[in-house]
């Protein structure tokens, strides 16, 4: 295990790109980071860095307090799983993974008990003598992830390890990849663009958008504390509903709509955007219908069903509320008709307001 501190860094690759924008962060011994966010936003740029197979522009990075910038991939103690598996495909799975064990010089007894070991944890074993090509999708991504984890390195490293696999098969491996964190204990940086996977494996995310870090937190930090509007959209799915909303008189405006914060905002918190606009979301999964719980406590919206959609544990139900569209996410035996005219509340504590300029969240209370 190991600690990383990544300082003030950046990458400006040689065409002039500038790819990461001030990158800092502290991963903690044994942390099981996620680096997510969209295609292109510099995640893996970051991760071949802290690897050593990219050069660091500006900034500093440290391994365990020590200075690492300079340091090769060797000397890091570090291992990496591509996307692409990268196996030797006229190896077998044996080979495969004793390759890097062979390199190191480590004796043949010792690395025959080592890809024993690991085959078996990765339910592997009766597979050695096999070659790549005749293994399957998620058997050649458990050669890639055991030939990482056999090194019994202190800082394991995956770069989209998943995305080459159908959806079962990802959610499968999901679960090993965090099983075999919780028996290695090797510091882990996970790099995807699926935010189901941030959450159900990370002990910390981190989001970013295009070459910035937008939000560092745990999975409920990012589903209930969104600092800005590409947060709240990334995390949760179905994404959170945005719609534009006037203020008016310290209240918010949506067509007949009022809203009063009254009950869970900071009087005057609204003061500067009187008479303007601002963003005011919600979860899907957040709403209730009107009529099946108490209104009192929440504010209620009119729209128009324009389609639903049943997926079993619940009904995604897309509505127009004059003229936005959005989603709502109901039990599967309350879901309305299409074209039914309806309300549906959003409790107060559920309510999040956005800045429309700078897109960042308007904190209702000072805590
Ligand atoms: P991600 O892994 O989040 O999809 P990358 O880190 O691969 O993103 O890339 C971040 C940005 O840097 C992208 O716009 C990409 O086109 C650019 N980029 C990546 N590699 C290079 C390179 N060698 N030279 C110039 N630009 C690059
Ligand atoms: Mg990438």
């Amino acid at each position: 295990m190991a600690y990383l501190t990544l300082k003030g860094i950046n990458k400006i690759y040689p065409n002039g790109f500038h790819a990461v924008h001030d990158f800092n962060l502290e991963i903690n011994k044994g942390e099981f980071i996620v680096f997510v966010g969209s295609s292109g936003c510099g995640k893996s740029t970051t991760l071949r860095m802290i690897a050593g197979l990219e050069n660091i522009s500006s900034g500093d990075f440290f391994i365990d307090g020590d200075r690492a910038n300079e340091k090769g991939p060797r000397e890091r103690g570090v291992a990496m799983v591509f996307q692409s598996y990268a196996l030797y495909p006229h190896m077998s799975v044996y080979e495969n993974m004793a390759f890097g064990l062979t390199l190191q010089g480590v004796d043949d007894d010792v690395i025959e008990k080592r890809v024993l070991n690991t085959a078996k944890i990765l339910g592997l074993t009766e597979y050695l003598d096999r070659k790549p090509r005749a293994l399957s999708g998620g058997q050649r991504q458990r050669v890639a992830v055991g030939r990482a984890i056999i090194r019994k390195v202190d800082i394991f490293l995956m770069d989209e390890p998943l995305s080459n696999l159908d959806a079962k098969q990802r959610v499968t491996m999901r679960s090993e990849i965090t099983q075999i964190h919780r028996e290695t204990g090797a510091t882990t940086i996970y790099v995807t663009h699926d935010q189901t996977e941030a959450m159900t494996m990370a002990d910390r995310i981190v989001v970013m958008k295009d070459g910035y870090i937008q939000q560092v937190g745990t999975p409920y930090d990012l589903y209930f504390n969104p600092v800005n509007m590409f947060v709240a959209g990334f995390i949760g799915e179905p994404p959170m509903n945005f719609i534009n909303a006037k203020v008016n008189d310290g209240k918010i405006n949506i067509g007949e709509t009022v809203l009063d914060l009254e009950a869970v905002a900071d009087k005057d918190v609204l003061k500067k955007y009187e008479g303007e606009e601002i963003a005011f979301g919600f979860r899907p999964e957040h709403i209730k219908l009107v009529g099946k719980d108490d209104e009192r406590k929440a504010y209620t919206i009119p729209c128009t069903v324009e389609l639903t959609e049943l997926l079993g544990d619940n009904t995604n139900v897309y509505v127009d509320i004059r003229g936005v569209k959005t989603i709502l996410k109901v039990d599967p035996h309350d879901s309305p008709a299409v074209d039914a005219k309806m309300s549906f509340a959003i409790p107060f504590e559920n309510v999040y307001l956005f800045d429309l300029e700078t897109e960042k969240r308007i904190k209702l209370r000072e805590q």
